[in-house]
């Protein structure tokens, strides 16, 4: 054991090793002298732990480029960019919609210059931050006021804080959600001060569940649309249309957490149908709030619109100063919502609107570009096939909607399917992908025409880490 840990490099050594290697350069020397301590350590750890037993393990080389890779994964951005291989168009833990080229220029001058964030530049004195989008807002969907905070659930909170806070807020058994990551509509209503009044039951609610639950005490009518299940077989649920005439019959506001808002009308392209957010505003729902970042493929906000006199009030409560949103996400909405005012150039420039409505054909044709790339690389040792499969769109949208695609699937004869995935996960970038019929399979949906090269990069980094 004494003769191993003599094998150990100093880290005087490694550090004029490194002074050599391009790819380290901009690390600084006393982060780089840090981590090669911390290297070493793991070194010396594994040799009591009789992990290395073996001379040949400690040779110069060899030790001299797991020091370097070390190093390198040490200084990479722990929140970085990925590969999304798995065909989930607004996948939330991959950061749901990446955002159009137009939209990233408007936050980098965002980020790099000075703004009328809060500057009214026709009085030169204050303004409002979210007039920027306000304005749009109205003319896209059709409501007379709107103001956007830091998502759709503080929107929801924001909403019954100001409307139903100590009274009650009616709404179906069949609506009460959760959304993945522990939004629930009863928990988010406590919070508010809100109290839940249930009504109907899980698979069938009437107007007259609503109406006969009214009383001196009630403050609102809500509906939460159901985004992410669905319930079939014996269901009914009040329209829009019936629940905007109760309300008006008894004088009460009726809210929708729309959840996934979505400008673009998807029916032409073979979807189930899911409610516009211009058609519900056309229903006469007085207040409406969804997400900036599921179907309207823009950055995260919560956006709410509605008639004014609904709105007004939901501006100036306190708490909308605590969920206010930042410069760069107004930058990014605003750009978006710049986008829809061409619908058809909407569905070509943004990522999440493009991808869910790519041609069968299209991504046929990419991944056969994908499974070439990949098979001309390797010669051997790897084998790709192309696959009929499904997308999804993720982000609670469109649940049970199995969009048509062709998977690209790789199988290699070093490790198993499962193995790849894993070591892909720690490639530079990482891709994500999933298994099916025992391959380790990518949705080209999700892959940028400009990632293929990456795709073979990353690969070929898996199968060096194998070998
Ligand atoms: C996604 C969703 C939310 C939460 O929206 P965030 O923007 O993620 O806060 C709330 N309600 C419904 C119905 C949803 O689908």
């Amino acid at each position: 054991m004494k003769t191993l840990f003599r094998l150990l490099p100093s880290v005087d050594k490694l550090l004029q090793e490194f002074s050599k290697r391009k790819e380290l350069v901009h690390i600084s020397q006393p982060l780089q002298r840090e981590q090669i301590n911390r290297f070493l350590d793991l070194c010396r750890q594994e040799i009591k732990d009789s992990v290395v037993t073996d001379p040949e393990d400690l040779g110069w080389e060899k030790i001299a480029a797991r020091a370097a890779s070390f190093v390198r994964s040490q200084s990479r951005p722990h929140f970085r960019r990925v590969i999304n291989g798995t065909g989930v168009v607004v996948h939330t833990n991959l950061g749901r919609s990446i955002l159009a080229d137009a939209v990233v220029d408007a936050v980098s001058d965002a980020c790099r210059y000075y703004s009328n964030l809060e500057f009214n530049l026709e009085t030169g004195k204050r303004g409002i931050r979210y007039a920027h989008v306000e304005e749009l807002l109205c003319k896209l969907t059709g409501a007379e006021a709107a103001l956007v905070v830091n998502n759709n659930a503080a929107a929801v909170l924001l909403i019954l804080d100001t409307w139903a806070k100590g009274k009650e807020a009616i709404v179906s058994r069949g609506e009460l959600v959760e959304i993945g990551g522990s939004f629930r509509i009863p928990d988010v209503m406590a919070k508010s001060g809100a109290t839940l009044k249930e009504v109907g039951a899980t698979n069938r609610t009437h107007v007259r569940d609503y109406e006969q639950a009214i009383t001196e005490n009630t403050a609102v009518l809500m509906r939460v649309h159901t985004s992410n299940y669905r319930i079939i077989g014996f269901h009914k649920a009040v329209s829009q249309e019936d629940l905007v005439a109760l309300g008006n019959k008894h004088a009460l506001p009726v809210i929708e957490d729309m959840g996934s808002g979505n400008f673009f009308d998807f029916s032409a392209y073979n979807m189930m149908p899911e409610p516009t957010v211009q058609k519900t505003v056309a229903a006469g729902l007085d207040i409406i709030s969804f997400s900036g970042d599921k179907l309207l493929g823009g950055p995260q906000a919560g956006i709410i619109i509605g008639k004014k006199k609904y709105i007004d009030p939901i501006k100036t409560n306190q708490m909308n100063r605590a969920m206010r949103i930042d410069k760069m996400t107004l930058a990014a909405l605003e750009a978006t919502l710049r986008l829809y005012l061409d619908p058809e150039l909407a569905r070509k420039s943004v990522p999440t609107l493009a991808m869910i409505t790519a041609d069968v054909r299209f991504l046929r044709a990419k991944a056969g570009r994908i499974k070439k790339r990949i098979a001309a690389h390797f010669s051997s040792n790897m084998s790709v096939t192309l696959l009929p499969g499904v997308s999804r769109v993720g982000g609670g949208a469109f649940p049970e909607q199995d969009i048509q695609t062709t998977l690209v699937g790789i199988k290699n004869t070093l490790c198993t399917a499962d193995e790849l995935k894993t070591v892909l996960l720690a490639t530079d970038p990482p891709l994500v992908g999933r298994i099916e019929n025992d391959y380790f399979c990518l949705d080209p949906r999700t892959i940028n025409d400009k990632e293929i090269p990456l795709v073979v990069d990353v690969l070929e980094q898996a199968i060096n880490g194998l070998g």
